[in-house]
């Protein structure tokens, strides 16, 4: 076991990696940590899309509005796992107490804006510094509607995109179809966004990732941290089943478990699972290349390096509760409405779970009342977009650099 103190990443997700890569251009000693290969959990099936058009927090009146119908349809973008109905229940009352204050919802809008412009940069930086073009495409996004209702359900939305200069096209169904040759001649409305980007496989970005931290001297070792050493308000070791790794500053970036950290530290990250399938097809007749998401279903179709992928909606539940793997046959219903005749034989399904915290807000930097614990989770929807800005996030506080009042609305020390 390693005895020279370093910084500790827990979790070789694609926010772990992707802050043990900042942390270590920042010239420290890091050691990246996961219970499994890097990049295996839920960073490993997304759709691929870096959404820093993702400017409005979910936690909001209107999704509050919209919650008891899209509940209620058992095929409807979001549904909760009956039997994890006692388990959610306190999360659900917070998440409607963040959606219903005005105050909360300011602070989502005040921090996404800004954490999307760091994104925006912060891939930038780390796909030439990784090299990671290969797995990068610059070819627009599409979202597509099927009723004029719901594209005018998108209008909130689309005026703060315009307010901070996120620039997009709103198109009618036949532009939609000639920028997504196979869409369903029923769809009315499109909104095009040039400058969208997408991975072609999330999972080879964080591997690749981590190959790149550890070729540039970082250590990337395989253990579950089941405890920590403490000393006054500092951690100076984490505890693995096979001995404890001596910890310089330690980073909490462990996804859905990290609240089983956190509570370790004497803090609170009440974070539930907002699961979501993807399945993954033979591309036949795949004449796009952009992500394309029909709005009110909750899904992306994504065109990847090995086949066409349908991911999304969401399905609450506790954890470690058993798949509903009819959400995947839904997606692949959904795929054949929006485009007839696109994507072949089914290769592969797979359930990721989404770290969400009731606020939709992530938790980024120091811990509550420890000197040397930093945090990056609760990415949601938008793990992989955010990942890099958060390692920059958290290295720059490292340096001393104070948090933004925006950025302060991501404090993890705001659960107690
Ligand atoms: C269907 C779907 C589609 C999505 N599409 C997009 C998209 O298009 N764009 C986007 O930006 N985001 C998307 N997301 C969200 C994104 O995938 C997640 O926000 C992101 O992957 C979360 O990354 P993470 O590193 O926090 O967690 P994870 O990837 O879950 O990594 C956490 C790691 O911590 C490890 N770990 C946990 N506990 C311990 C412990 N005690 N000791 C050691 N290791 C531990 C785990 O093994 C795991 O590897 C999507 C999600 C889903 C489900």
């Amino acid at each position: 076991m390693t005895t020279e103190a370093s910084i500790i990443v827990i979790g070789a997700g694609i926010v772990g990696a992707a802050t043990a890569r900042a942390l270590q251009r920042f010239g420290h000693a890091v050691t990246l940590i996961d219970s499994a290969e890097p990049g295996r959990a839920t960073s490993y099936g997304n759709a691929g899309f870096i959404a820093i058009d993702h400017v409005l927090p979910l936690a909001r009146p209107s999704t509050l509005k919209r919650l008891p119908q899209m509940l209620m349809d058992r095929n409807g973008p979001l549904t909760v796992h009956p039997p994890s109905l006692p388990y959610l229940l306190p999360w659900m009352a917070r998440f409607a107490r963040a959606a219903y204050s005005a105050a909360e919802v300011r602070k989502g809008v005040d921090s996404f804006g800004p954490l999307m412009a760091e994104a925006n940069m912060a891939w930038k930086i780390e796909i030439q510094a990784s090299g990671l073009g290969d797995l990068f495409k610059s070819r627009g996004a599409l979202y597509v509607y099927e009723s004029e209702a719901s594209f005018l359900a998108g209008a909130e939305e689309r005026e703060l995109q315009k307010a901070k200069g996120t620039e997009f096209e709103i198109v009618d169904g036949n532009r939609a179809r000639e920028l997504a040759p196979g869409l369903s001649s029923h769809i009315v409305r499109g909104v095009y966004y040039p400058h969208g980007m997408h991975t072609i496989n999330p999972y080879r970005v964080v591997e690749m990732l981590a190959e790149r931290f550890a070729a540039d001297g970082g250590t990337v070792r395989r253990g579950r941290v089941r405890g920590f050493r403490r000393e006054g308000n500092t951690v100076s070791a984490v505890q693995l089943t096979d001995g404890d790794l001596p910890a310089k500053a330690v980073v909490i970036a462990a996804g859905r478990a990290s609240g089983e950290l956190t509570r370790l530290l004497g803090f609170n990250a009440p974070l539930v699972a907002e699961r979501g399938y993807h399945v993954m097809l033979a591309p036949d007749n795949v004449r796009f290349e952009m992500p394309v998401s029909p709005a009110e279903r909750g899904f992306f179709v994504t065109p990847m390096e090995e086949g066409l992928r349908v991911a999304g909606t969401v399905e609450l539940a506790a954890p470690h509760q058993p798949p509903s793997w009819h959400r995947a046959d839904l997606l692949v219903r959904h795929l054949k409405d929006i485009f007839p005749g696109v994507g072949g034989a089914e290769q592969s399904r797979w359930i990721g779970e989404r770290p969400s915290l009731p606020d939709f807000r992530p938790a980024i930097g120091r811990a509550p009342r420890l000197a040397n614990v930093y945090c990056g989770y609760g990415h949601q929807h938008v793990g992989l977009t955010l990942a890099t800005a958060t390692g920059r996030l958290i290295a720059r506080q490292m340096e001393g650099e104070a948090l933004t009042p925006a950025l302060a609305a991501c404090d993890p020390g705001r659960f107690g």
